[in-house]
C-alpha cells in the first residue's frame, strides 16, 4: 500500500497497534492540528449507535452520570468513540473549522456537516466534559474536535430538517439503502423487518415498498409499538414477538419471507431472523449487536440456504435516500420524531 493511501485512510493517526487501520485500532491520535489532507470539525453533537448506547446504559444500571463518565473515559482513552463491548460507535454533526489545502472532500470552513463515517474510526477530542448531556439519550451535545481523513465522507446538513432529526436519519441511512438494493437485485416480493418500529426499521420498510416489495411484515416487541406501526401504515402486517426468541419469531411471522432485515438494537436476533427467511432468501443484518458465529453456525445448524449480508453502513446515495424517505413518508416521520430529542 502506498504512503498516500495509508494517509487517506488515516493510518498516520493510529497510535496502537501501529499499522492497524483506524477502525480496528485501540487508540488514535486525536490532536486537533490537521495535516494537509485532513479536515477538522468543531463538534456540536454526537449520535451514539443504538446498540452501544443500550449496552452502556444497561451496564450502568440506567445511571446517566455513570453513562456520561463511561463515554468520556472511552473517548479519552481511545481517541475515538468506540464502545469496547459492542465495537460500535455512531456519528456526529458539527461545523467545518479547518480544511487542509490537499483535502479532496470539497468541504469549506463554516459548513455544517454530518460525518458519514463511523465514530469508531474518527479521531475525537471532547473539551466540555459532556456537561450538557444527561447520559440518558443517544444524542449527545458535545464540544470538541473531530478529524476527517482524505478518504472519509461527510454530508452537508439539510436546511429544512432539525439537526437532531438529520443526525438520527444519517446514522442509520445504510439500512434503507441496503434494503432497497437487496429488493431490487433479488426481485423480492415479501420482506420482514425485526425491530420495525425503530428508526432503521421504519426506514427499511418504506425503502422496501418503494423498491417493489409488496408483502411487508413488521415485527415489534409489544402492543405499544404495534399500535404505532399500524398507525404509521408502513407494513401490510404487524406482528408481536421477542426478536431474541427464535421460535416465537417463526410463529409470529408464519410463512417465511424472501428478505429479512434485522434492525433491533439487542443481541441474539440471528436465529429468529434465519427462521423468518425462506430457503434461497436473504437476511440483512443491519444491527450492530449481530454475532457472526451465531448467524453463520445457526444457519448451518438449521440447514438454512439463506444469503446473509452484513449491513454495510455505506451505499452510494444512502444519505439522500434516508432524508427523502423521511420527508415524503408521514409514517416514517411519525415513528422517528418521538425517538429524537428536539
Ligand atoms: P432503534 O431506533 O432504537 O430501534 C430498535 C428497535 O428494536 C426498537 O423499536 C426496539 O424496541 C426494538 N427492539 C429491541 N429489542 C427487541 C426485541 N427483543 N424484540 C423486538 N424488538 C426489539 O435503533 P436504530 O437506531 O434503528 O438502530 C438499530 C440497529 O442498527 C442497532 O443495532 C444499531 O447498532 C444498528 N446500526 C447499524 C449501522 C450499520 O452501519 N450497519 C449503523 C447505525 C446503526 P424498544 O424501543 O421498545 O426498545
Amino acid at each position: 500500500m502506498g504512503g498516500s493511501v495509508e494517509r487517506a485512510l488515516g493510518v498516520h493517526r493510529v497510535l496502537e497497534p501501529r499499522g492497524a487501520l483506524p477502525q480496528a485500532a485501540l487508540r488514535l491520535d486525536a490532536d486537533p492540528a490537521i495535516g494537509p489532507d485532513e479536515v477538522r470539525i468543531a463538534v456540536e453533537r454526537l449520535n451514539l449507535d443504538a446498540a452501544s448506547f443500550r449496552q452502556l446504559s444497561e451496564s450502568c444500571g440506567g445511571d446517566g452520570a455513570a453513562v456520561r463518565a463511561a463515554v468520556l473515559e472511552i473517548v479519552t482513552t481511545r481517541g475515538k468513540m468506540q464502545n469496547p463491548v459492542t465495537g460500535s460507535g455512531g456519528m456526529l454533526i458539527g461545523v467545518v473549522d479547518a480544511v487542509g489545502p490537499e483535502s479532496p472532500l470539497g468541504l469549506a470552513v463554516g459548513q455544517r456537516v454530518a460525518t458519514l463515517v463511523s465514530l469508531t474510526l474518527t479521531p475525537l477530542r471532547i473539551t466540555d466534559g459532556l456537561a450538557d448531556w444527561d447520559g440518558r439519550s443517544e444524542q449527545v451535545p458535545a464540544e470538541g474536535t473531530a478529524i476527517l481523513f482524505a478518504r472519509s465522507i461527510a454530508a452537508v446538513l439539510p436546511d429544512d430538517l432539525p439537526d437532531p432529526v438529520s443526525l438520527a436519519l444519517l446514522d442509520v441511512c445504510g439500512a434503507p439503502a441496503a434494503t432497497a438494493r437487496v429488493v431490487e437485485r433479488t426481485g423480492a416480493r415479501s420482506l420482514v423487518v425485526l425491530g420495525a418500529a425503530g428508526k432503521s426499521g421504519c426506514l427499511s420498510l418504506a425503502a422496501a415498498r418503494e423498491a417493489g416489495a409488496v408483502d411487508l411484515t413488521g415485527l415489534v416487541r409489544d402492543e405499544r409499538e404495534a399500535a404505532a406501526l399500524r398507525a404509521a401504515g408502513l407494513a401490510d402486517r404487524v406482528v408481536i414477538a421477542d426478536a431474541t426468541d427464535p421460535l416465537a419469531v417463526a410463529a409470529a411471522v408464519g410463512t417465511p419471507a424472501d428478505v429479512t432485515v434485522v434492525c433491533v438494537d439487542v443481541p441474539a436476533a440471528e436465529h429468529g431472523a434465519v427462521l423468518a427467511t425462506a430457503q434461497g432468501g436473504t437476511v440483512v443484518f443491519f444491527s450492530m449487536a449481530t454475532s457472526f458465529p451465531a448467524a453463520a453456525l445457526g444457519a448451518e445448524g438449521m440447514a438454512a440456504d439463506v444469503t446473509m449480508l452484513v449491513g454495510n453502513g455505506y451505499t452510494p446515495g444512502h444519505a439522500a435516500l434516508a432524508l427523502d424517505l423521511y420527508r415524503r413518508t408521514p409514517g416514517v416521520r411519525a415513528l422517528v420524531d418521538p425517538r429524537v430529542e428536539a
